[in-house]
């Protein structure tokens, strides 16, 4: 498993980051597969405070689920580069206000039982909060030592702009949703902007949420067909050629692989030994863009 430098605050992350989106069961089974995602040398995880709250039924179902792992594994949390998400607020649907921010971290850390979060993350914009004061929490999570470094999802160029004044170079990475199912970042410039900020981009939903491996739709199965014909060739699978055409972009696209399955989870480390030929890749997203490039 390659290993990066994230940030200056942040040493080392694991190349493919592991999703909990879908984490759910009981403590034992968590922290089993919690230990099967390190060996695979995968140690960054993302979560969020509103994971698992339809799955299982309570908001910070999901990171409750981690501290009661944490809680009964005490060596564990410092193994992880924990990232976390506040600012989705059911029946909302977004709250990015002062005071919300400062108790829902106090929730989360509470949740996971930590003193420190790795990465925080505004989940989704708040279009009722003014930059300036988003930007001002966030600094305070820093300077409280609660958070290390600080990330934007599903942020526009022009938002995390307007945040990024009040905020003075602390973004440390976004996080939009990026597959071949999702290429607007390739066109709407976010990801060249990542480059020029020096931003980390983690994809979520790079394989499409399982989309590009059970096609439904006309362009989903033309993509699965096409990723296919590059697994005989590559001799790899589906999933791991969508990650490995995630990875072969400049930006040093982060994917945040949302299986909960250790075999495909161990299957999907082994994109990162697969380099694309620039022919392949370009055809590749000549089918995702649905025409020949001019
Ligand atoms: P994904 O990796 O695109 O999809 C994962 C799904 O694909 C799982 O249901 C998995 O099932 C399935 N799958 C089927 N065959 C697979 C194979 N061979 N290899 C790997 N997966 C296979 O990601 P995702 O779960 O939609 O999202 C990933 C992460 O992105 C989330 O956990 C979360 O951390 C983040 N996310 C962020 C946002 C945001 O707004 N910031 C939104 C959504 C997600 P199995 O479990 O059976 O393998």
């Amino acid at each position: 498993m390659e290993h990066i430098k994230f940030s200056s605050q942040i040493k080392k992350t694991s190349r493919l980051a592991w999703g909990m989106w879908r984490f759910e069961g009981d403590v034992k089974n968590a922290e089993i597969l919690i230990n099967q995602v390190l060996e695979t040398q995968i140690n960054f995880f993302d979560t969020a405070d509103i994971y698992g709250t339809s799955e299982m039924g309570y908001f910070g179902a999901c990171e409750d689920l981690l501290g009661k792992v944490f809680e009964n594994n005490k060596g564990l949390r410092q193994k992880i580069i924990l990232a976390t998400k506040g600012g989705i607020v059911p029946g909302l649907p977004y709250n990015s206000s002062k005071e919300y921010l400062i108790s829902a971290l106090d929730a989360s850390l509470k949740r996971l039982k930590t003193d420190v979060i790795d990465i925080y993350q505004i989940h989704r914009p708040d279009n009722l909060a003014h930059p300036e004061i988003v930007a001002g929490v966030l600094d305070n999570m820093i300077s409280s030592g609660k958070v290390r470094a600080i990330g934007l999802s599903n942020y526009k160029i022009s938002q995390i702009m307007a945040l990024d004044k009040y905020l003075g170079n602390k973004i440390s990475c976004i996080q939009p949703e990026v597959s071949l199912l999702e290429i607007s970042p390739f066109e709407n410039g976010i990801l060249d902007y990542a480059m020029q900020q020096d931003f980390k981009v983690l994809a979520w939903s790079p394989l499409g949420g399982g989309r590009l491996l059970k096609p439904k739709s006309p362009i989903e199965h033309e993509l699965n067909a096409c990723l296919n014909e590059m697994a005989r060739k590559y001799e790899s699978n589906i999933a791991n050629i969508a990650l490995a055409w995630l990875l072969r972009h400049p930006s040093k696209i982060i994917p945040i692989i949302g299986s909960q399955n250790i075999e495909n989870i161990k299957s999907c480390t082994k994109a990162l030994s697969i380099n694309l030929k620039i022919e392949d890749w370009y055809k590749i997203f000549e089918i995702a863009c649905g025409q020949k490039m001019p």
